[in-house]
């Protein structure tokens, strides 16, 4: 399951060049509202998971912690090395329920604890959704919270490793490489946080950059074995993510100050790709801002020709206009290839 913090960091990640996704995390709250408040209108379309599929997200979690998380015990006892009635389990949500900061808080300084009796031994083998954060302070937004579904106790790397609960149904623990993408991320931002916590304790180097994916057997809700995933690639995109925040971050206070991020989006660099369409609630704002430049014809176009306006490539391929660039003299030359091509299959 996603929190807020982990959403912004893996939107970061994917798209670091864009500011408004900055001005967006520092703003905090729903990505929907952000857009109400940029354009001044509802947010009418569908956006998010579909009901249905949180629906069996949460029922998947109830099965899998329900009677002291025996079927994730029995999932995970080749990890801690034990077998499943000899694992203890904390669950943090029983503890400190709720969405609210002070519970999220009062979880963040039991999972601390934990870790720092789990240095020593003696601390629970499985963690059922502790609490951890990321720091970006000092200034707004000085914190994305992170909250993975689980964490487990190592055997072979005698520390903690984060996983996390998927209820996607897959066959042979097979997943499609963009829904494992984002998950990967997701691993990434915890894993990162995870870490820092552990830097916060001794500096020691710990946590080995994988993490645990567990998901549903296609009959019944029932968790399949752990699929361990190399996540180094990832935890490195996060960093870049966040980075790419402390950046647009400064920018956004630069140009509005003490006014509310979403403000000062006029003046901010989207920067617009076709997953876009698909992923942010902003792209058809950002889209009408980059019409008429490559970018509106998709990445391919926009990754060779750059910012340039639709009407000068047609003009440098008429050549109506004298290129400015030996680059643009290359492009307006290929263009005008292609187009006598064109013409020539035409004639034939
Ligand atoms: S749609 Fe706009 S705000 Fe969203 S990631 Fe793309 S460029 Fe950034």
């Amino acid at each position: 399951m996603s929190s807020s913090g982990s959403t912004a960091l893996i939107r970061l990640a994917s798209n670091p060049e864009c500011e408004i996704l900055g001005a967006m995390a520092m703003q905090g709250g729903s990505e929907s509202r952000f857009y109400e408040s940029v354009t001044g209108t509802l947010y009418d379309r569908e956006f998010g998971e579909r009901q249905s599929s949180r629906r069996r997200g949460s029922q998947f979690e109830n099965a899998a912690f329900a009677g002291d998380a025996r079927l994730l015990r029995e999932a995970l006892a080749g990890i801690v090395g034990l077998s499943p009635d000899k694992i203890m389990v904390r669950n943090f949500l029983d503890d400190f329920p709720g969405t609210k900061d002070d519970a999220r808080i009062a979880r963040l300084s039991r999972t601390r604890t934990i870790l720092k009796a789990s240095l020593e031994g003696g601390a629970p083998h499985l963690l059922i959704q502790p609490q951890l954060l990321i720091p970006t302070k000092p200034g707004q937004r000085p914190y994305f919270f992170l909250a993975p579904d689980f964490m487990v106790w190592s055997a072979e790397h005698q520390c903690y490793v984060v996983g996390d609960l998927k209820s996607f149904v897959v066959r042979e623990n097979e997943v499609e490489p963009s829904d494992l993408s984002r998950v990967r991320l997701q691993l990434g931002a915890q894993s990162l946080a995870l870490r820092h916590e552990y830097d916060r304790l001794d500096g020691s180097p710990r946590s080995p950059e994988i993490g645990l994916l567990v998901f549903s057997k296609p009959n019944g809700l029932r968790p399949h074995a752990p699929r361990v995933e190399r996540i180094g690639g990832a935890i490195e995109a996060i960093r870049i993510g966040i980075r790419a925040y402390l950046e647009h971050r400064a920018r956004v206070l630069e140009l509005g100050g003490a006014n509310a991020p979403h403000s000062v989006t006029d003046d901010l660099n989207p920067h617009f790709r076709d997953s876009c369409l698909s992923g942010c609630v902003m792209a058809q704002w950002c889209r009408q801002q980059v019409t008429e430049t490559a970018a509106d014809l998709g990445d391919t176009a926009k990754n060779i020709l750059g910012e340039t306006a639709i009407s000068r490539m047609l003009d440098l391929m008429d050549g109506t206009a004298p290129p400015k660039s030996s680059e643009e003299r290359a492009f307006a030359e290929e263009l005008q290839r292609i187009r006598d091509n064109i013409e020539a299959m035409r004639a034939a």
